[in-house]
């Protein structure tokens, strides 16, 4: 099974891939996640794209897609992978197809969390991981029980570079002009979802969208 998790920064693609990977087992590929660990390696291709990112700009597609090749090739995404935050462009869309026609594979459906602007500022604003744990958390939204643990675990919680507001009103910006339109591109294989509410409530209506989907795969994938 090979899907496309489409939405704003913020709209939960993480979240909600990492809960499907968890359950099916085809691994989250997130692009954010490659890069952010080039820079923290500092590889020379994280460093090439830290401006961009710092920016909430798109780092260039020949960095992305030399990231994403190199993943897509390990043995566990044979059966397939959810793809979070790729593409986010038409080129990418269309350098994607390539990569997928080069292998004789496809996508088998393109997953839309959909959210209003105000609730991702505040999501985006509030969002930080917690150094014990591992586990993303939000200032405004996570149970108080939640924030309790991670304190109690010795965590600290930390807040992406990106997520500034100055920075996140840019990638909305982007995500509105160069991400938006591959809803229109992916149309035959488009599913929307409501992203508001609690992740467990989110996840439902995400395996309710692709519940067609899951059935018509074959046993391997
Ligand atoms: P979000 O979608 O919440 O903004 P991500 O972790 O997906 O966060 O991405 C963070 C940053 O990494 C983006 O603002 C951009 O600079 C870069 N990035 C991630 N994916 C891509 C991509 N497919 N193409 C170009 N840049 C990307």
């Amino acid at each position: 099974m090979r899907i496309v998790f489409l939405g704003a920064p913020g709209a939960g693609k993480g979240t909600q891939a990492r809960r499907l990977e968890g359950r099916n087992g085809w691994p989250q590929v997130s692009t954010g996640d490659l890069l952010r660990s080039a820079v923290s390696a500092g590889t020379p291709l994280g460093r090439k794209a830290k401006a961009a990112m710092d920016a909430g700009e798109l780092v260039s597609d020949q960095l992305v897609m030399q990231l994403l090749d190199e993943r897509l090739r390990q043995a566990d995404c044979n059966d397939g992978f959810i793809l979070d935050g790729f593409p986010r462009s038409r080129s990418q869309a269309r350098l994607l197809g390539e990569l997928l026609g080069n292998s004789g594979q496809q996508l088998d459906a393109v997953l839309m969390l959909d959210v209003d602007t105000g609730i991702l500022m505040k999501r985006l604003t509030g969002r930080r991981t917690c150094s014990a744990t591992g586990k993303l958390l939000n200032i405004h939204f996570s149970p108080p029980e939640e924030l309790a643990a991670s304190r109690a675990a010795g965590g600290k919680l930390i807040q992406r570079d990106d997520d500034t507001e100055e920075t996140i009103a840019n990638r909305l910006a982007v995500y509105e002009r160069q991400t938006r339109p591959l809803l229109e591109h992916y149309a035959h294989l488009l599913r929307r979802v409501d992203g508001l509410g609690a992740p467990g409530e989110v996840f439902e209506r995400v395996l309710a969208a692709l519940k067609p989907t899951l059935e018509a795969a074959p046993a391997d994938g």
